[in-house]
């Protein structure tokens, strides 16, 4: 406990913020500023209207001057926002920032209880607990670790490839980790863009060749990232590469393999969402990068039986003897400085609500519209259902998102991909009846609304009904399917269609569970990836040296995942541009006289701070000063400093006394 040797004599500023009148409307801040004063150790205090604005932190930095402050009080709103604004304050005019304190009388106080004496006197309780920890508090120096000068972008979706360009562009060697053979994502599987109707594959394919001939890019496709270990600066990772069966160095990409395959066109195309076929040796798409193809070992004769005829017949057709059937996964080992998640989403399968008919074939989802309106998809961009054009088209709003269980979230780009898929039809097949029926219309982004009332006025019809009003698909002849619902003013509607699409939830991608506990993310309670805060710091994750960008985050459409993209790498690329960070000092402390080393503070730290070596052991740049280990240990070995028993215990002392 060396930070607790030698404490010098308090003196104690104290402020109590009005926060406009957030605070100053229920309670008397005068009253607590006055009592405040009379507290022991206490040099000054004051209340000011806005104590975080410019006037109120010089005010704090003039009294530590003038009054030879060495520790402050501000009791104001919570910690999470305005603490980091206060230490700075406070070392701006020479005070250790460790020795700052925060009350929060807003949140805590103003804000949950009515105005009145009790409500005064409760700020003044939460003050006068501050008051006793501060005079407790020790000085604290924070720590520097050396940056590892290397990036690693997980997910080779849009946002991955902006990420991976961006961060590589400054000149650091990045690695992009892509799980799939080609990167590109789900906007490689799109046909035209809202709102400007921009040929999807068109602008993302030269951005995709980028990625493979840029430099600094380190393209590692069909890999997973398996383990990582470390802190900010110094992340090791473990990567399982997954064999192709090609050798990568010589595939030319000429697919006289796949046209020699046995089962050549024999197997649903993933990526024409199994609308197309592919054979058992493939690439996902003609642009894909990189241009390698893959054997597919579900598939694959050779691979599933063991034999395929009496020579593989690829390996016969492949003119640079690419295919090698000996290839087996093998562990890739990088060490990087930050870290970058991009890993997207999914769609959530519509045969979980049978109600909607998936399994006709005149239903299908907003994915599946996309591959068969393409240009380059299994149709070549003929829309058309039992090869016929369908001329009554029915599309549906939020199936599976805004529910009052379950997904209760707005998947956010529906609403505008219906009214982009609506127009496409009725560009395709200027005679069809195109019906939406929704709920609400989500059209908020720029040149969102002008799309949506372009599109009403080509003639599609907007059908209202209430969120919670069911819809139902049945198939009551052999043609067609009818759709039943009852639009918002309660009269009963049923269209007879020839092709339904449903637009399905964006729920967070496979894997993103096990990705979680991996770089030991939090997610919100609807699974996508929780930025450390909603407004202020939207791309960082909760640890330090991890970010998030595009749809692993929450649904967005491209230009706010791209957005987010180059944000989240502006982020990853301000350690590796400074070489070194800086560690915060709250951290736990084990005193090795106490330690009896039975192991129960390792068991329990959620971030693997702690070694044992007979002692235990705290690795500094990797605790987060949680407090687990502190509560567990047995012995009273472990402490965490700034959060000292004895600085909780007067805290609660003072509490108790009023
Ligand atoms: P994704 O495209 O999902 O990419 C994620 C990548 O990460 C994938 O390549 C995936 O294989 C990989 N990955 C996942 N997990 C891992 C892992 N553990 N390890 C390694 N790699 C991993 N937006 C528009 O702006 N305009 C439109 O017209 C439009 N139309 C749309 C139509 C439909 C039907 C849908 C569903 C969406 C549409 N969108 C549109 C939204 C658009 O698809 C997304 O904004 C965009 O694809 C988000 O990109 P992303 O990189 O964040 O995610
Ligand atoms: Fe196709 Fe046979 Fe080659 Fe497998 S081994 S990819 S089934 S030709
Ligand atoms: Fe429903 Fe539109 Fe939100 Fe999609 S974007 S969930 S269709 S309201
Ligand atoms: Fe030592 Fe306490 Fe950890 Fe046990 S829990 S190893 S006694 S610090
Ligand atoms: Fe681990 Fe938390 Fe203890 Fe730090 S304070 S060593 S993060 S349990």
């Amino acid at each position: 406990m060396h930070d607790m040797q030698d404490i010098e004599e308090p003196r104690i500023g104290v402020y109590i913020c009005h926060c406009g009148v957030n605070i100053a409307s229920t309670v008397d801040v005068a009253e607590v500023a006055d009592f405040a004063s009379k507290l022991p150790c206490v040099a000054i205090a004051r209340h000011y209207q806005y104590m975080c604005s410019d006037p109120g932190q010089e005010l704090i930095k003039k009294d530590i001057m003038e009054y030879r402050l060495n520790r402050v009080v501000v009791a104001s709103c919570s910690p999470r926002m305005h603490e980091p604004t206060f230490r700075k304050a406070c070392e701006d005019a020479g005070m250790n920032p460790y020795c700052f304190e925060m009350a929060n009388i807003r949140e805590h106080c103003a804000w949950v209880h009515l105005a009145g004496a009790d409500t005064t006197a409760k700020a003044k309780s939460l003050v006068a607990s501050a008051v006793s920890k501060a005079a407790l508090l020790a000085p604290l120096a924070r720590k520097k670790v050396s940056v590892i000068p290397r990036a690693m972008v997980i997910g080779g979706g849009v946002s991955g490839i902006y990420a991976a360009l961006e961060v590589a562009d400054k000149g650091f060697e990045t690695y992009l980790v892509e799980k799939e053979p080609s990167i590109g994502g789900h906007m490689a599987q799109l046909d035209k863009t809202f709102p400007t109707l921009d040929c999807s594959a068109c602008i993302l394919t030269p951005k995709m060749v980028e990625v493979a001939s840029h430099k600094n890019i380190h393209l590692l496709t069909c890999s997973e990232v398996k383990e990582v270990e470390g802190y900010i600066g110094n992340y090791k990772v473990k990567i399982e590469k997954k064999p192709r069966y090609v050798d990568e160095r010589k595939c030319t990409g000429c697919g006289d393999c796949a046209t020699a395959c046995r089962l050549h066109n024999r197997i649903d195309s993933e990526f024409d969402m199994g609308m197309g076929k592919r054979s058992a040796i493939y690439i996902p798409f003609p642009q894909a990068v990189p241009t390698v193809y893959t054997v597919d070992a579900g598939h694959c004769l050779y691979l599933t039986r063991g034999k395929c005829g009496k020579s593989p017949a690829c390996v016969d057709a492949c003119p640079a003897n690419a295919i090698d059937f000996t290839q087996s996964s093998t562990e890739i080992e990088i060490e990087v400085g930050t870290i970058i998640v991009a890993t997207g989403y999914e769609m959530l399968d519509p045969a979980e609500m049978p109600e909607y008919g998936y399994k006709y074939e005149e239903v299908i989802t907003g994915l599946e519209f996309e591959r068969l309106s393409v240009a380059s998809g299994p149709t070549g961009g003929k829309i058309e259902i039992n090869g016929r054009e369908p001329k009554e088209v029915v599309f549906i709003s939020c199936v599976g998102s805004r529910d009052r269980e379950g997904n209760t979230y707005c998947s956010r780009v529906c609403c505008m991909y219906i009214a982009k898929q609506a127009h496409l039809v009725r560009d395709k097949i200027p005679d069809a009846r195109v019906h939406v029926i929704y709920s609400d219309m989500r059209a908020y982004g720029k040149g969102f609304e002008e799309f949506y009332n372009r599109v009403m006025a080509e003639g599609v019809e907007y059908i209202r009904k209430e969120l919670e009003e069911p819809v139902t698909i049945t198939k009551d002849s052999e043609e067609g399917v009818v759709v039943r619902t009852r639009r918002s003013t309660g009269e009963e509607i049923a269209i007879e269609a020839d092709l339904v699409v449903l637009a399905t939830a964006i729920v967070p991608a496979r894997g993103a569970e096990e990705l979680a506990k991996i770089l030991k993310l939090t997610r919100s309670a609807d699974g996508f990836f929780m930025e450390a805060h909603p407004k202020l710091r939207p791309l960082d994750s909760f640890t330090d040296g991890i970010y998030i960008a595009g749809c692993c985050q929450s649904p967005k459409d491209i230009p706010d995942s791209v957005a987010q993209a180059v944000g989240a790498a502006q982020r990853a690329s301000i350690p590796l541009m400074q070489g070194e960070v800086e560690i915060e000092p709250l951290v736990a402390e084990v005193c090795p006289e106490l330690c009896t080393g039975c192991g129960s503070c390792e068991a329990v730290c959620p971030f693997g701070a702690i070694t044992l070596d007979e002692k235990a052991e705290v690795n500094e740049v990797i605790c987060k000063g949680c407090g687990s280990c502190n509560a567990i240990c047995p012995s009273g070995a472990i402490s965490t400093k700034h959060f000292r028993d004895m600085q909780i215990y007067a805290q609660i002392e003072a509490l108790s006394h009023l």
